[in-house]
């Protein structure tokens, strides 16, 4: 599942008539060599496309509507590297529809102090030139991300690949189809949630389809490729001999390689990239899905257990923001705690859907009896996550918006081994401690179900909360419960008010 275009992220630089032709080309010139600079670090989720010095107001709004039109184009990064009156802007900030990253950089890192004259001050004026930008979008109240330093700062590169990253997330979440088999599990709360506002606020559009629809692409896999994807499982994961050819079980693995195969051709007939199940609503299927959607979760698909369509939705936006980077991405929620003093942690896992791009071995491939659904036993990976920092993020709907809650967290190795255990499971220390992460995420109303990424971190998401308009509450190492708690009651002002900054 690639993108089938390479994302473009438009490089505009702001100037006037009034300096002349020979300036200008000095302008255009050095805009270059800072986009070059960018485009020589490796690593950019979206490639940088600069666009010709804009000098009046005509060129300014014809290129913003170019870029909302452009389907390739996932956001725009502006500097004012000479002066360039602000009014000429009103127009086209006014009817931009994607992302904004304002850069305050400069063409030079050093002044020539020797031989500074006049022509350099009027070329070289960002200084002022950005402020009259940034006067100009507070006042128009445009939301954006503000990155200031020298193109040659790695820093610098790295802030504004984190923004492109969320830029190309925000862009597969706008067109994002997301297919429900079922409905929610019956009484749960959290994971109910107004789908009308998702579509306006987020674009993805979220419908539910019978069951038994998937059950029928299921019958219809072509038993050859059955025989097909278990040869794969057998080469990729370790088979537990039961599961294995001539094994008493084999069977059952390739009725979990027929699911594969059903929700794929489902999936990718209706240009879907995310879905849910419901083990309240399993229809004609034999077996809970479990290694099925672990694999397509690796491969980017999004998927929310108990018909959990928003998570589903932002673990295909999370994934989409990852790609390319080390580390993993997976569907997750908060299970059990390990509370001695000092070293307390978290066991995160599902009943059976973990992800295992955050695996830290070769998953095994198993199957056990699963108390839930009432079906045949269902086939799984098991593995412990890969240590490493990561963070945790879910998505509630609070009636009057959707609130983000994010969680920095440590990914250790479990304590001692979990023989018994037979799901995939990630266990983490929470920052800035497990007391203060709980309270704090319970007071958020923070759900059960989250995104677990070790591919991007709070950056990313930061920007992702910021082009989304939606509120994101982070829990970090800086959080304490009594400042977190009077956040949580300024952004109810915030958000009720505010529009834009
Ligand atoms: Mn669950």
């Amino acid at each position: 599942m690639t993108a089938s275009t390479r994302p473009t992220v438009w490089f505009l630089t702001g100037s006037q008539g009034l300096y002349g032709e020979e300036t200008l080309a000095q302008v255009a010139d050095q805009s270059h060599r800072i986009q070059d600079l960018l485009g020589a670090v490796p690593g950019a989720p979206a490639e940088l496309l600069g666009k010709p010095v804009l000098t009046d107001s005509a060129a300014i709004t014809a290129t913003v509507l170019a870029a909302n039109a452009d389907p390739s184009c996932v956001g725009l990064i502006a500097w004012m590297h000479t002066f360039s009156p602000a009014k000429m802007w009103i127009a086209g900030l006014d009817l931009l529809r994607k992302p904004l990253l304002h850069l305050h950089t400069q063409s030079d890192v050093e002044l020539p102090w020797s031989t500074i004259d006049m022509d350099f001050m009027n070329l070289n004026q960002a200084a002022h030139g950005d402020r009259e930008f940034g006067y100009v979008q507070s006042r128009l109240r445009v939301a954006r991300k503000t990155v200031a330093g020298h193109a040659s700062n790695p820093e610098v590169v790295a802030r504004i690949h984190s923004w492109m990253r969320a830029a190309v997330g925000r862009d597969a979440l706008r067109t994002l189809r997301l297919a429900r088999f079922g409905d929610n599990m019956r009484d749960v709360a959290v994971t109910e949630g107004d789908k009308v506002e998702a579509q306006l606020r987020f674009g993805v559009s979220v419908n539910t389809y019978g069951v038994n629809d998937l059950v029928e692409a299921v019958t219809a896999a072509d038993e050859a490729a059955v025989g097909e994807l278990v040869e794969e499982y057998a080469d990729t994961y370790r088979l537990v001999p039961e599961l294995a050819a001539g094994g008493e079980r084999h069977a059952s693995l390739r009725y979990a390689a027929r699911i594969e195969l059903g929700l794929r051709t489902f999936l990718t007939e209706g240009g879907f990239n995310a879905f849910t199940t419901n083990f309240e609503d399993l229809g004609g299927l034999r077996q809970l899905p479990g290694l099925a959607v672990q694999r397509l979760m690796a491969d980017g698909y999004g998927f929310g257990g108990e018909g959990d369509w928003k998570t589903s939705a932002l673990l295909h936006t999370l994934k989409a923001m990852g790609r390319g980077l080390p580390g993993g991405t997976s569907f997750m929620e908060d299970y059990t705690y390990h509370l001695t003093p000092g070293s307390e942690l978290i066991l995160g896992a599902h009943m059976l859907e973990v992800c295992p791009s955050i695996a830290g071995h070769r998953p095994s491939c198993e199957i056990h009896p699963l108390g839930i659904g009432g079906r045949e036993d269902p086939v799984r990976l098991v593995f412990d996550a890969r240590p490493g920092p990561a963070v945790v993020v879910g998505l509630a709907d609070m009636g009057d918006r959707f609130r983000l809650v994010a969680n920095q967290i440590e990914v250790v190795k479990p304590v001692e081994p979990l023989p018994r255990l037979p799901v995939a499971r990630a266990v983490w220390r929470p920052a800035p401690d497990l007391r203060t992460s709980t309270e704090a995420w319970l007071t958020a109303g923070g759900p059960h179900h989250t995104v677990l990424s070790s591919a991007v971190g709070s950056e990313e998401l930061i920007d992702l909360a910021e082009m989304l308009r939606t509120e994101l509450l982070l829990i970090d190492a800086s959080t304490t419960v009594r400042e977190f708690t009077k956040e949580i009651r300024w952004n109810q002002a915030y958000y009720r008010l505010a529009v834009g900054l």
